[in-house]
């Protein structure tokens, strides 16, 4: 009998044992993931879920008897420890070992941790999975001081839930502005402003150098009580929370001799190089249509997409259509959505909102889209991601003109 095993039953994981199904696959599926919890999302992570707004069944990608219903099997608790790909073999901590025919490889990232003194006290926290947010729900309480280090993405989202839970959040950004790995300098400035005129303290150009806990009379305690800065400056808190980016779970695949940069290589298809083994999400690296080069992406819209490739692979159906790479935040009553890569761009459009305030960001290299940020503005979004597919080159006045609709932008 056919076996596909897929190892991290996360996003992507959870993605191709149901798309496999959906593509006719009879064998048998083994669904592995070494977390307690059916496969869930976790952009509500630092969202709704950290607010309170929904509860933990609402996390799951699809309910839990239906991995039943399909005849999934699901091994939850389960950790993948190598490979053997001679004999087709995966081995797992308890001992066990399972046979495939394929593999597919789906075990995401994991928080890159702060390497500075202190960082194993008590209270210092991080944002991954339903664990670390069950953990961390208690520091976001009313007038508690939290020290955010790390002004990416999840820092800014749980920055804001921080202050809507009526908490003290403190940014703290080792470069010069937000969102520097991701966001043009326009956009960086746009949050910053949206987070301080509501109360976060930003600080920008900080290197932390170590975490303190109150050292008294008797000891040192064991809880975090300040954030020190290079500078000597220390920020006093009640807890730490990190978001400083994540690291591909890569190793036993390496291990195993499967090609590995950025994350495990593969091909369109998302075979690695062994054509039995495939790997998918923020695990894999793959040759990017729109970058022109390898990329490394940590976004739900490509866990998907990959997850849907692999599946295709596997039964022969026929692959999907290459699609422009999207990601999305929310921060505040801001919505953003961002289309495309930025890297190559060489110049940056702003499209004014009805409040004065920006609300898109086109970047462009060459005339040719190449992304969007749109913040509160769906029409662009959904113009931009079809303009950056057809490498259309869209004319800039009417680009940073508000008073001309996106479908006539688009003509
Ligand atoms: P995961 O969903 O992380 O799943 C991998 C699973 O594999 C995990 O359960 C892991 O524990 C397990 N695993 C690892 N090693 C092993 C092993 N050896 N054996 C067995 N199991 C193993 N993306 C967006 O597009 N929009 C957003 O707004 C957004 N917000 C986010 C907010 C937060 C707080 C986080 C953490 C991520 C967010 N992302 C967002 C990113 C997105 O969630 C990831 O890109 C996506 O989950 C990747 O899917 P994946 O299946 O590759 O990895």
């Amino acid at each position: 009998e056919q076996t596909v095993i897929i190892l991290g039953a996360g996003q992507a994981g959870g993605q191709c044992a149901a798309s496999l199904r959906r593509n006719g696959f009879e064998g048998r599926i083994l669904l592995a993931g070494d977390e307690p919890h059916p496969p869930y999302q976790r952009p509500p992570l630092s969202k709704a879920y950290l607010s309170g707004e929904i509860d933990e069944s609402r996390l799951w990608l699809q309910p839990p008897e239906t991995w039943t219903e399909q005849s999934v099997e699901l091994r939850l608790s389960s950790r993948a420890s190598a490979i053997d790909r001679t004999a087709k073999t995966v081995r797992f901590e308890d001992g066990s070992e399972e046979s495939y025919t394929q593999l597919v490889i789906a075990t995401g990232s994991r928080v890159r941790t702060l390497p500075v003194p202190g960082a194993d006290l008590d209270g210092v926290r991080y944002l991954r999975s339903i664990a670390d947010v069950d953990a961390l729900k208690a520091d976001f309480a009313p007038g508690k001081r939290i020290a955010i280090i790390g002004g990416g993405y999840i820092g800014l989202e749980a920055a804001s839930v921080a202050l809507k839970l009526g908490a003290k959040p403190v940014v703290i950004e080792a470069m010069d502005r937000l969102l520097a790995r991701v966001a043009v300098p326009e956009m960086s400035d746009f949050y910053r402003q949206a987070h301080e005129s509501r109360g976060v303290t930003v600080r920008l150009d900080s290197q932390v150098a170590a975490l303190k806990p109150k050292s008294g009379l008797f000891g040192r305690g064991k809880t975090v009580t300040g954030v020190e800065l290079s500078s000597g400056e220390t920020i006093a808190c009640d807890s730490a929370l990190v978001g400083i980016g994540v690291i591909p779970n890569q190793e036993f695949a390496a291990e195993s001799g499967l090609e590995t940069g950025n994350g495990i290589l593969i091909d369109e298809a998302c075979r690695t190089s062994d054509p039995d083994i495939f790997a998918i999400g923020d695990c894999a690296e793959q040759h990017n249509w729109l970058a022109g080069k390898r990329l490394r992406l940590e976004s739900v819209p490509n866990a998907l997409d990959q997850a849907k490739r692999a599946a295709a692979a596997i039964c022969g159906s026929p692959a999907p259509k290459p699609e422009v790479p999207w990601f999305w935040s929310d921060q505040y009553d801001l919505k953003l959505q961002t289309a495309g890569l930025i890297g190559d761009h060489d110049s940056t459009i702003i499209r004014a909102g009805s409040d004065e305030t920006p609300r898109s960001f086109f970047h462009l290299a060459g005339g040719v889209l190449i992304a969007a940020d749109c913040i509160n503005d769906p029409q662009s979004f959904m113009a931009a991601k079809m303009m950056i597919a057809k490498r259309a080159k869209p004319d800039p006045a009417a680009l940073a003109d508000p008073e001309v609709a996106m479908k006539d932008v688009m003509k």
